[in-house]
């Protein structure tokens, strides 16, 4: 198809014959007597006579104008040869002034890895140039190299190109990880917004953690006014000085180790109720523990002051020991006195949340499809699946698609605690909802989608990688491996028979180290092991160690094979301490190590080119192979070591003149070499193979 010229002119409000003096100028071939041209090159034009560049940004401008000079030049050139030629070229030049416009017009989005060749392509940037300023920058990479989002921000800003990241759906493996930290991601800081602090409460049996959560609600003014009926589902917000907090609602540290184990992180602060009565109780550490390992604050509420027996200071030195200090007696944990059941205290610890909150600066992108946790979930006999979603970030609305685990659905009900009906809820707000397809898990993401059919093919990808996992059945160590690959820390939770050997254990463990990996005892307690003791080493990705000691119930072990948790026994402290070093050995990396193989005489140097060597040598002791590396040694420095003055590889190795692949000891020989080529006759080349050593732990 083509254009006619007189109305492309019409259309530029410029005169044919001008027209066509613009269309010569910009390099492509018109004859004289043309009339028409084809649409590609019309299209071309229009978009160069009426692009107004000024209003780009300065230095993609420049880019833009650098570019088409270039392109123009090339085209000149071309256009004298055949036409075909010319005409694939306009293509390009077409493709790439439609790249830079899109530059110049805004961000262009980039997903989380990409090659230099796409982004070159995606933002119109020459590719060479992109390589320059990588290699610039350290980053040595040819075109098809991935580079991250951070890599590609470093580039887009030297070159002026504004950048978006493409938010991706997780992956199934995120699903099936509960890894939401990729979901979460954002690049832009100004889109974040403050959000209210997730809290949970734990401590230990009878010390008040139910009450405390139904004070708080109760005292909650918003619940007050609506006068609506509270429904338990899992987790409720309150009001305080116009800032909402919101509280998980299961309290302990079950519910928080078993969504952490499935790797959820909703938790921002950690209320951690102590009975002002009976002080620091075995499930008051395991909670710190578990705060601490979680990387959680705490704050200390010591409850039942009411009581006559109550004693604050003593019970403020309790968790000091455990390495709590309370903030009055100059430490940074904050210890509120409070009365659950007399309401008191209260308000300051409500304060006190938001204190804490706000020096975490929480915040989250109200603005973008929304990201949330499972809380707990449920099959409801009228509703069908429900679930109690907390949304970590952006904005949830009814309607909307979404999956959840290895399920999926449409958001047909959206409730808040107080049963409100909902049409939309921000980050960090408790929803409960409805329009399931399958009862989900708790810990499980949910995330947003645009339609009915990703949410549905994410979720079956997920369910196949569910049953897969489910097949493979992997033991425990495998997963203890598998984090300690990622952390390089191996997590123990420990438990032995008494206290003395508890600390013998622990001293022993202490004596081991090393500077690339680290043993971290989670948890450390005398008696038998519990539930939880293997929740938190599956929240922890670690292994309970049992030293002389049993479960204390037939749960334990059952437990222990559905998490995938290994509970090994030992009954000689030896036996600990070979187990642990030896899954420690296998986190090191392997080291590079040299192996001499030879040295040879550099007689006679036979030719220098720019990147290579000939050289003639005689093999003085020992073998030389191809492809093996040598250091250029020229003499011995102070110390009488060989002074290194080069690094050379052979790339080629004669006897006579035939290639051979090893040559030894008294042979002379002709090699070709690359590297350090400042070579002279005289020096030696101490030939050497490169081998891998696994280094153990001492
Ligand atoms: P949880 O097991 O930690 O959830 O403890 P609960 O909240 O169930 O409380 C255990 C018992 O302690 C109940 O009988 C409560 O009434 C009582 N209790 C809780 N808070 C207080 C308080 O502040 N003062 C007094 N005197 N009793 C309390």
């Amino acid at each position: 198809m083509s254009t006619k010229l007189a109305d492309l002119a019409d259309k530029l409000a410029i005169s044919v014959d001008s027209l066509k003096e613009k269309i010569n100028e910009l390099g492509f071939e018109l004859s004289p007597r043309a009339r028409t041209i084809d649409d590609e090159t019309a299209e071309l034009i229009e978009m160069e006579l009426t692009e107004d560049v000024d209003e780009a940004p300065k230095d993609v401008a420049g880019i833009y104008d650098e570019m088409i000079a270039e392109e123009r030049e090339r085209e000149i050139v071309k256009s004298q040869r055949k036409q075909v030629a010319g005409k694939k070229k306009i293509k390009n030049v077409k493709k790439e002034v439609v790249q830079v416009r899109a530059v110049a017009s805004g961000a262009v989005e980039i997903s989380d890895n990409i090659t230099v060749k796409e982004f070159a392509e995606k933002t119109g940037l020459n590719a060479a140039k992109l390589i320059g300023e990588l290699m610039k920058n350290g980053i040595l990479a040819n075109i098809n190299q991935e580079i991250d989002f951070d890599t590609c921000q470093l580039l887009a800003d030297d070159f002026g190109v504004k950048l978006k990241r493409k938010r991706s759906v997780a992956t199934a493996e995120d699903f099936m990880a509960g890894d939401i930290s990729n979901l979460l991601k954002e690049d832009d800081d100004t889109v974040l917004e403050e959000r209210p602090a997730v809290v949970c409460v734990m401590g230990h049996v009878d010390h008040g953690k139910t009450q405390l959560l139904d004070t708080i609600r109760e005292a909650d003014v918003v619940a007050g006014e609506s006068g609506g009926i509270t429904q338990h589902i899992g987790a409720y917000q309150v009001e305080k000085k116009g800032k909402k907090i919101t509280f998980l609602d299961t309290p302990g540290h079950e519910a928080f180790t078993s969504m952490r184990a499935r790797g959820a992180k909703v938790t921002d602060i950690a209320i951690l109720v102590v009975a002002a009565d009976e002080g620091v109780k075995p499930q008051t550490i395991e909670a710190i523990n578990h705060a601490k390992d979680a990387g959680v604050p705490i704050i200390v509420a010591i409850n039942k002051m009411d009581k006559p027996e109550a004693s604050p200071d003593k019970v403020k030195a309790e968790p000091a020991e455990h390495g709590l200090q309370p903030e009055d007696w100059g430490g940074d944990v904050v210890m509120v006195p409070v009365s659950a059941l007399a309401k008191t205290g209260i308000d300051d610890l409500l304060e006190m949340i938001l204190l804490t909150a706000e020096m975490q600066n929480l915040k989250a992108n109200p603005n973008r499809e929304a990201v949330g946790t499972v809380i707990e979930a449920h099959l409801d006999q009228s509703l069908g699946p429900v679930a109690t979603i907390l949304v970590n970030t952006g904005t949830i609305n009814i309607t909307d698609n979404v999956i959840v685990g290895n399920t999926y659905g449409r958001i047909k009900l959206m409730r808040d605690h107080n049963s409100n009906d909902l049409k939309t809820a921000g980050p960090s707000r408790p929803i409960f909802i409805a329009g399931l397809a399958k009862t989900p898990m708790s810990g499980d993401i949910l995330q947003v989608v645009k339609s009915e059919k990703i949410a549905k093919e994410r979720a079956g990808e997920v369910n196949l990688m569910a049953k897969e996992e489910m097949h493979a059945a992997a033991s425990g160590m495998g997963n203890v491996l598998s984090t300690m690959a990622s952390e390089k820390i191996l997590k123990i939770v420990l438990k032995a028979d008494t206290k003395g050997s508890l600390e013998a254990i622990k001293q022993s463990l202490a004596k081991i180290k090393d500077e690339e990996v680290a043993l971290k005892i989670i948890h450390a307690a005398v008696g038998s092991v519990t539930e939880s003791d293997v929740m938190m080493a599956m929240a922890s990705g670690g292994f309970v160690a049992a030293f002389h000691t049993d479960y204390d119930s037939p749960n334990v072990a059952k437990t222990a094979m559905r998490n995938n948790v290994e509970v090994r026994d030992y009954k000689v402290i030896y036996d600990l301490l070979e187990d642990v070093t030896k899954i420690l050995s296998g986190l090191i990396s392997a080291e590079m190590v040299e192996v001499p193989l030879g040295r040879a005489e550099v007689r006679q140097i036979f030719l220098t080119k720019k990147k290579e060597l000939i050289i003639g040598c005689k093999i003085l002791s020992g073998k030389a192979l191809l492809k093996a590396r040598a250091h250029v040694v020229r003499g011995k420095n102070e110390e009488g070591e060989d002074n290194i003055v080069g690094e050379v590889i052979i790339n080629s190795l004669r006897k006579v003149d035939k290639e051979v692949k090893e040559i030894g000891s008294g042979n002379d020989c002709g090699m070709r070499l690359s590297g350090d080529l400042d070579v002279q006759e005289g020096d030696e080349l101490a030939v050497y193979a490169e081998e891998e050593k696994q280094r153990k732990i001492a």
